[in-house]
C-alpha cells in the first residue's frame, strides 16, 4: 500500500506542475496517472504561453496569466538544471493577426478594455501592416495588421511535461502511471484512493485529471462541469526561420517546423481530425505566411480541450472533504508556472493567491427560484 502526503490524480500539465511545486517544497508527492488511453490535452496542444486577450469577462484571469508568464523563465531554468533538457521557452512577445481594418478596431477596443481593467499592467500595441512586417518580414499582404503584447511567448509542451516529471522525481516525488483512479473516499483523517489492484493512502488529494475530473470530483464533494472541445493542429517539415515570434495560430518550433492551429469543435469525445478543418487551418496559415505554400505537412492531430462552461479555470478546495482540491483549466502551458509556484503553496496550506478567488464552481450555480 502506497502512502503519501499528497496524491495528485492526473499527470498532465496541470497535475505535474502542481506536483512539482509541492515536491520542491519538500512534500511527499505521488502522481497517479491513467496513461496513454486517456484524453490528454497536455500532449496535443499548441504550446503558447499566452496572455493577450485573456480575461475580458474576468480580468483577474489576465492578472493570473501575467503572473504565470512572469514566473515562466524561472521555471524553465529550474527544469533545465534538473533534467538537462530545455523546454524551449521564449518570450519574444506575440502577435494576433487581423485581416481587416474593422477586425483591428474591434481588437484594439477589447485590449484597451483589458488594459484598463488591469490598471494598465496588461500592455499592448496595435501594429499596421508595415510595422508588422518589421517583425515578420514575410507576412502576407492579406494581413491588415496585428495586436502585439510583450507578455506572450511559447514553449515546447512535451519537453515541459518531461521536465516536470523529471523535477517531481528529482525532489523525491513518485510518478505512477498505468492505472485509472476509480474511487476516492475518506477514511479517518486520510483519503483512500483506489486503482485496479492498488490502494493509496494520502493526507490530501488533488484532482488534476483533466476531463477525468468530471467523474472524480463528486466523490469528494466537488463539481467539475467540464466539456471536451476539440482543436486540430498541423505541423510542417522543418523550414528556414520564418517567425521569430509566435502568433495565435502559427508558431515556429525550436527545431524549425511550423505549427498551425487551431479549431474549436464541439464533437464530444472524438479526438480525431477532419480534412475540411485541416484545410481551413492550412489556408489561413498560407494567407498569413505565403512562404508556407508547398511546405510539406508531416503530422496532424486532434486533441480535446478541458473546458468549463465559461472557459475559465476551476480551483477549489472541498468543504465537505477537507484536504481535497480540484484544479482544471484550459491553459495548462501558460499557467504551468503559476500552478507550480503559486497554486501549490495554497494546496499545501498557504493563503490562496488573490487572482484565483473567482474560479470556483459556484459561479455556474443557477438560482432555483425566480426573485419576486
Ligand atoms: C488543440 C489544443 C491546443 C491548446 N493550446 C494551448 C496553448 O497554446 N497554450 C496553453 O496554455 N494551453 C493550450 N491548450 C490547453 C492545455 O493543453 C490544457 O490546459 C492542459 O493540457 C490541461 O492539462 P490537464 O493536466 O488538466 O489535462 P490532461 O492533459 O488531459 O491530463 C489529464 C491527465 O489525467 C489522467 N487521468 C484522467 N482521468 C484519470 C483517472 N481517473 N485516474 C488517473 N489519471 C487520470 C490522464 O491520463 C491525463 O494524463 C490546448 C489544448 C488543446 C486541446
Amino acid at each position: 500500500m502506497l502512502q503519501c502526503d499528497f496524491a495528485i490524480v492526473g499527470g498532465g500539465l496541470v497535475g505535474s506542475a502542481i506536483a512539482y511545486g509541492l515536491a520542491k517544497s519538500g512534500h511527499r508527492v505521488t502522481v497517479l496517472d491513467e496513461g496513454d488511453i486517456a484524453y490528454r490535452a497536455s500532449r496535443g496542444n499548441f504550446g503558447l504561453v499566452w496572455v493577450q486577450g485573456k480575461g475580458q469577462e474576468i480580468p483577474l484571469y489576465s492578472n493570473w496569466s501575467m503572473s504565470s508568464a512572469s514566473h515562466w523563465a524561472t521555471l524553465a531554468e529550474e527544469l533545465l538544471g534538473i533534467s538537462g533538457v530545455s523546454v524551449q521557452h521564449h518570450n519574444p512577445g506575440g502577435v494576433h493577426l487581423c485581416y481587416s481594418e474593422e477586425a483591428l478596431r474591434v481588437r484594439q477596443a477589447e485590449l484597451e478594455g483589458l488594459s484598463h481593467a488591469t490598471q494598465g499592467r496588461f500592455e499592448f500595441a496595435m501594429l499596421d501592416h508595415e510595422q508588422l512586417r518589421d517583425l515578420i518580414p514575410e507576412i502576407g499582404e492579406q494581413v491588415t495588421g496585428a495586436s502585439w503584447s510583450r507578455w506572450d511567448g511559447h514553449a515546447n509542451p512535451l519537453y515541459l511535461l518531461r521536465g516536470l516529471h523529471a523535477g517531481i522525481r528529482h525532489h523525491g516525488g513518485r510518478f505512477v502511471p498505468g492505472g485509472k483512479v476509480q474511487q476516492i473516499r475518506r477514511e479517518g483523517q486520510s483519503f483512500v484512493i483506489e486503482r485496479p489492484h492498488e490502494r493509496i493512502h494520502a493526507s490530501r488529494v488533488v484532482l488534476a485529471a483533466g476531463l477525468g475530473n468530471r467523474d472524480l470530483a463528486p466523490q469528494v464533494g466537488l463539481c467539475a462541469p467540464l466539456v471536451p472541445n476539440r482543436g486540430e493542429i498541423l505541423v510542417t517539415e522543418r523550414v528556414r526561420p520564418l517567425l521569430k515570434l509566435p502568433t495565435t495560430y502559427l508558431r515556429q518550433t525550436g527545431e524549425g517546423s511550423i505549427l498551425m492551429g487551431d479549431s474549436h469543435e464541439d464533437v464530444g469525445f472524438n479526438d480525431g481530425t477532419k480534412t475540411p478543418v485541416l484545410a481551413m487551418i492550412a489556408q489561413r496559415a498560407v494567407s498569413a505566411l505565403p512562404a508556407l505554400k508547398g511546405t510539406r505537412v508531416v503530422r496532424t492531430w486532434g486533441a480535446l480541450r478541458v473546458m468549463t462552461p465559461d472557459g475559465y479555470p476551476l480551483y477549489q478546495a472541498s468543504q465537505t472533504h477537507p484536504g481535497a482540491f480540484l484544479a482544471c483549466c484550459h491553459s495548462g502551458v501558460t499557467l504551468a508556472a503559476a500552478h507550480a509556484q503559486r497554486l501549490a503553496p495554497w494546496i499545501a496550506g498557504a493563503e490562496p493567491p488573490d487572482e484565483i478567488a473567482p474560479f470556483t464552481a459556484e459561479r455556474f450555480d443557477v438560482p432555483t427560484s425566480i426573485p419576486a
